[in-house]
């Protein structure tokens, strides 16, 4: 450890004591400064849900679910049903879905272990969210090293392979550097600067609070950093989608347990398959089917684009979820817009 580098952290916290966000999942200074910890089932869900959306969309979804779960006994003892509706949007359905696996873990051990080590083993938690949830909520200087952490390191340290490389190494250059008796506010701090200051494009170093011990700054190149391995392109798939309607309700399905959007409900449609556009195939029965336009969504491994087809009928009724078309709520984002296609309230 470069010996300079040991004294970041009483820069850092210097700055973070004047500079701190208020979130509505932190303590605020004055009840820190009585020795009260944080709601560790607070700091989980917050940290689930900030994983790869922005902190004012994943703020909404914390309090509407705080609101109504406000415990983990409470979200444990919710319908999977209501979860998945009511994470709808935030995606990555498959997060929601070992959310509740969680919840419900951890209520039949009793409460959240207190530990990183043993946090890990729960489902849907990664060495950074076990960090994160041990060091705010328990205090262990444990190291809470998200993409942002791994920035402003790759930054501090000038690290010239791709930093998804040096994943090993960032970790444990935070870790000799979180102070035992202020872990807490370290990983709160470390996040603030990251979201804040040392941002992906145009990092504000001539504010940085950090900017004595930065070598990428020294070297004035800190837009240079993280290198990043070179990225291959996503493949694009398509498919159809279809809007069924029998007076005021429309045809939903619910999606099987396993796989892409598992268990959330969805509209019916044809498989999607790689390259271009084909003819329309999957309607769930026979109509007088209309394209109303096409959508697109940006899947983690793929991009998504559907041919939107409208139909009504007024006859037999195939089998699916038939819901009234004014009371649809909670569809994952890419059915959300094929729906929002339809015109109708
Ligand atoms: Fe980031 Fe600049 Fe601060 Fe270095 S000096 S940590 S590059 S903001």
């Amino acid at each position: 450890m470069n010996a300079k580098l040991t004294s970041l952290p009483d820069d850092l916290l210097d700055w973070y004591a004047v500079s701190a966000r208020q979130l509505p999942w932190r303590l605020g200074p004055a009840e820190r400064a009585t020795g009260i910890r944080a709601d560790p089932y607070r700091i989980w869900l917050a940290e689930i849900m900030l994983q790869q959306t922005t902190v004012p969309h994943g703020a909404r979804y914390f309090l509407a679910f705080t609101e109504r779960w406000p415990s983990v006994e409470d979200l444990a003892a919710a319908k999977d049903e209501d979860v998945m509706a009511a994470w709808a949007g935030l995606g990555y359905y498959a997060r929601a879905r070992n959310l509740l696996k969680c919840a419900r873990e951890v209520v039949a051990l009793g409460g959240f272990p207190k530990t990183s080590k043993e946090l890990i083993k729960l489902p849907g938690i990664g060495p950074y969210t076990a960090g994160a949830v041990a060091a705010l909520a328990f205090g262990e200087p444990a190291a809470a090293v998200d993409g942002n952490v791994e920035r402003v390191f790759s930054r501090l340290l000038a690290l010239s392979g791709p930093w998804e490389k040096a994943k090993a190494q960032i970790r444990s250059s935070v870790g000799e550097l979180v102070p035992a008796d202020r872990p807490a506010e370290f990983a709160e701090a470390l996040m603030d600067l990251g979201a804040t200051i040392c941002t992906p494009k145009r990092p504000n170093c001539l504010i940085c609070p950090v900017r004595a011990f930065c070598k990428a700054n020294a070297d004035a190149e800190a837009e240079r950093y993280p290198i990043k391995a070179k990225k291959t392109r996503k493949p694009h798939r398509t498919g159809h989608v279809f809007l069924l309607t029998h007076a005021e309700d429309i045809l939903l399905e619910r999606r099987p347990d396993k796989g892409l959007l598992g268990g959330m409900l969805g509209l019916p449609g044809s498989v999607w398959r790689e390259g271009e556009m084909g003819e329309m195939t999957g309607a769930p029965t026979a109509a007088d089917w209309q394209m109303l336009g096409q959508v697109r969504h940006v899947f983690t491994h793929f991009s998504l684009a559907l041919d939107v087809w409208q139909g009504e009928i007024d006859g037999q009724r195939p089998d699916g979820v038939w819901t009234a078309i004014a009371a649809v709520e909670g569809l994952p984002s890419v059915f959300a817009k094929a729906f929002g296609l339809l015109g109708r309230p």
